[in-house]
C-alpha cells in the first residue's frame, strides 16, 4: 500500500479470484468455466467485427436486443455489463446501502458491499447448507441471493422466491442467476409481475464466454434505467466490439447452447454418483459444479495430481470441495486421481 491509498481502504479485502494458471498441463476444475468452446457462430461473429478503430455501441443494442428476444422481454427491461460483476458492482452501488445476502455465497458480495461502503447483514446458511428464504422474510434491507448458490449448487424454485418477493413490493429482491441454466427455475417469468425483482445472469458460465466478460441484468424499466444511470456515471464503454458481437450471437445460437448445457447436465449425473459410490456426501447440484465433502486434504493432493478444484477456508464448508464439471474425460480423470487417493491412504 502506497501512503497516497484512501485510508478508507486501509481494510479492505479484495476478492481473491480462482487460480488462473499460464500454462496448460493443469486441468482447470475450479472456476466454473464451460470444458466446450464457445459457439461457431459466435467466433464467426467476432470475426467479422473488423472496426475497431470506433467506439463501440455504449448502449450494448444488439446484445439488449438478443437477450430481450431470447427471453420474451422489452428492450428497455435488459442491459449489460462487462461481466456480471459489474452488473453486480452497479446494483450494490444503487441497492447497497442496506443489503443481505447469505454469509456462504459469491465471494465477491462481500467484498463489493466493503468497497461500496454498504450495511450489509451476512445471513448463514441452515445446517443442510441451504438458504433459508424465512430468514430474509421480514429483511427491511435489499436481499441477494444466488439461484442456485454458489459454492454449494442447491437451489430454490420459482414459486419459493416468488413467495419473497411477493411478500413485501417495496423491498428489491435481486436474484442472481450465474449458474441458472444447469437446472434451477429462472425468475425471468416474473418480472413483468413484480417491479421489485432484478434478475442477474452472465455468459461465462453456460455461454462457454468467460473470457469475452458479458453479464446481463433484467427487471423492471426503472430498475434497469438505474443500472444505466450508474453505468454512464462510471464505465459507458464498457463492452468491447466484440463482446457485443459475440453476447448477441450466443443467444440467437440457442441449438449450440441447449447441446453443451446438456452435456454439462449428463457429465454432472454419472460425476456425483460416481463420488457418493466412492464415499463421500455431495450436495444435489443445478449448477456446472459439484460439492463434495472430501476432506481439505483431497483438494491439496489433487492439486498434487495436476488437478486444480475450489476449496474455501471457512467455517463450515472447509471440507467441502467445489468441483467444476469438465467433459467425461476431465471428470475420469479426476475419479481415477480420486481412487489412487483413496487406495494411498
Ligand atoms: C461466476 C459468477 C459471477 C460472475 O460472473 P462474470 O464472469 O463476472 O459474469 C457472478 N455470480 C456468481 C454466483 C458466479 O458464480
Amino acid at each position: 500500500m502506497s501512503r497516497f491509498f484512501d485510508p478508507k481502504y486501509d481494510s479492505l479485502e479484495a476478492y481473491t479470484p480462482g487460480e488462473q494458471p499460464k500454462d496448460n498441463v493443469l486441468l482447470k476444475l475450479n472456476t466454473n468455466e464451460c470444458p466446450y468452446p464457445a459457439s461457431p457462430k459466435v467466433l464467426a461473429a467476432v470475426k467479422k467485427e473488423k472496426a475497431f478503430r470506433l467506439y463501440p455501441d455504449p448502449t450494448s443494442s444488439r446484445a439488449v436486443t438478443a437477450i430481450a428476444a431470447y427471453y420474451g422481454l422489452d428492450e428497455d427491461q435488459v442491459t449489460v455489463g462487462n461481466g456480471s460483476d459489474e452488473i453486480l458492482a452497479f446494483a450494490f452501488m444503487a441497492y447497497g446501502r442496506r443489503i443481505c445476502f447469505p454469509s456462504i455465497s459469491y465471494g465477491f458480495y462481500p467484498v463489493f458491499a466493503q468497497v461500496f461502503g454498504c450495511d450489509a447483514e451476512e445471513i448463514p446458511l441452515t445446517e443442510d447448507l441451504e438458504i433459508a428464504l424465512s430468514d430474509y422474510a421480514d429483511k427491511d434491507r435489499t436481499v441477494l441471493i444466488a439461484n442456485p448458490n454458489a459454492p454449494t449448487g442447491l437451489a430454490h424454485t420459482r414459486a419459493e422466491i416468488e413467495a419473497l418477493i411477493a411478500r413485501d413490493p417495496d423491498r428489491l429482491v435481486i436474484v442472481d442467476e450465474a449458474y441458472v441454466d444447469f437446472g434451477a427455475q429462472s425468475c425471468v417469468p416474473l418480472i413483468r409481475k413484480y417491479d421489485n425483482l432484478l434478475v442477474i445472469q452472465t455468459m461465462s458460465k453456460s455461454r462457454s464466454l468467460a473470457g469475452m466478460r458479458i453479464g446481463m441484468a433484467m427487471g423492471a424499466a426503472p430498475l434497469i434505467q438505474d443500472l444505466n444511470t450508474i453505468k454512464f456515471s462510471f464505465n459507458p464503454y464498457d463492452l468491447s466490439r466484440d463482446a457485443i458481437a459475440a453476447a448477441a450471437a450466443a443467444m440467437e445460437d440457442k441449438a449450440y447452447f441447449e447441446q453443451t448445457r446438456d452435456k454439462i447436465i449428463a457429465t454432472r449425473a454419472w460425476f456425483a454418483e460416481e463420488m457418493r459410490q466412492l464415499g463421500f456426501a455431495v450436495l444435489p447440484s443445478s449448477a456446472n459444479f459439484v460439492f463434495a465433502k472430501t476432506g481439505s486434504e483431497y483438494f491439496q493432493a489433487m492439486r498434487q495430481e495436476g488437478i486444480i478444484l475450489r476449496h474455501f477456508d471457512k467455517d463450515p464448508i472447509r471440507d467441502w470441495v467445489r468441483i467444476t464439471v469438465g467433459t467425461d474425460e476431465q471428470m475420469q480423470r479426476l475419479i481415477g486421481a480420486t481412487k489412487k487417493w483413496l487406495a494411498a491412504r
